[in-house]
């Protein structure tokens, strides 16, 4: 899918596919210095991370385990209120493990950080974050991302696994939506 097949509906692209791809090298030469030696358990958070989880992971020399989970944030309208509800937990026991969550976007980071103490308190060896994007909100909220791909203006983006109402997904890019989408 590219920008032809969503024919007036995009106002910009912020990100293209060749920036997103050069940054994931550079985050996957990292991740692969960082766990040299260790084991590593990468974790998707469903549906906004595939993206993030498929291109990630094939720069990856270090071998990993993948499993995802599915949470639901609670709060009015487009804002987190960081009340969350697992809607599909993970397959595998966290005990010892290296856990690498896998993230498309932090806006209020109120859902991440969530996330990270439950895992933590399922005994893992340690829990790290790596997102594609990060928005300006996040600084507020304690959580310590360790891989961060870009970070962004507060603006609404799709694309890369990014919706706005289902739609969007499989653009390669990241963009911010016309106006009149949302009408
Ligand atoms: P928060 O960090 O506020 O708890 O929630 C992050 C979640 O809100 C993301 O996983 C994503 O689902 C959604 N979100 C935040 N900002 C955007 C955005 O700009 N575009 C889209 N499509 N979703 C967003
Ligand atoms: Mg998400």
């Amino acid at each position: 899918m590219d920008q032809s097949d969503v024919a007036g509906d995009l106002a910009d692209i912020l990100l293209t596919e060749e920036q997103l791809g050069s940054r994931l090298d550079e985050m996957a030469a990292q991740i692969d210095a960082d766990y040299a030696g260790k084991d590593l358990l990468l974790v998707g958070v469903l549906k906004g991370a595939v993206m993030v989880m498929a291109d990630l992971s094939r720069r990856l020399h270090h071998p990993v385990s993948m499993d995802w989970m599915a949470v639901s944030s609670y709060g009015s309208g487009t804002k987190s209120s960081g009340v969350v509800r697992i809607l599909k937990d993970l397959d595998t026991d966290l005990s010892g493990r290296n856990v690498l969550i896998a993230e498309d976007i932090i806006d209020s980071g109120l859902t991440l950080s969530w996330l990270v103490q439950n895992l933590r308190s399922r005994g893992p060896e340690s829990v790290e974050i790596a997102t594609m994007l990060r928005k300006p909100d996040a600084a507020k909220v304690e959580v310590d991302v360790k891989y961060v791909g870009f970070d962004i203006p507060n603006e609404f983006v799709v694309g890369y696994g990014l919706d706005y109402a289902e739609k969007y997904r499989n653009l390669p890019f990241i963009g911010t939506l016309a106006p009149h989408v949302y009408a």
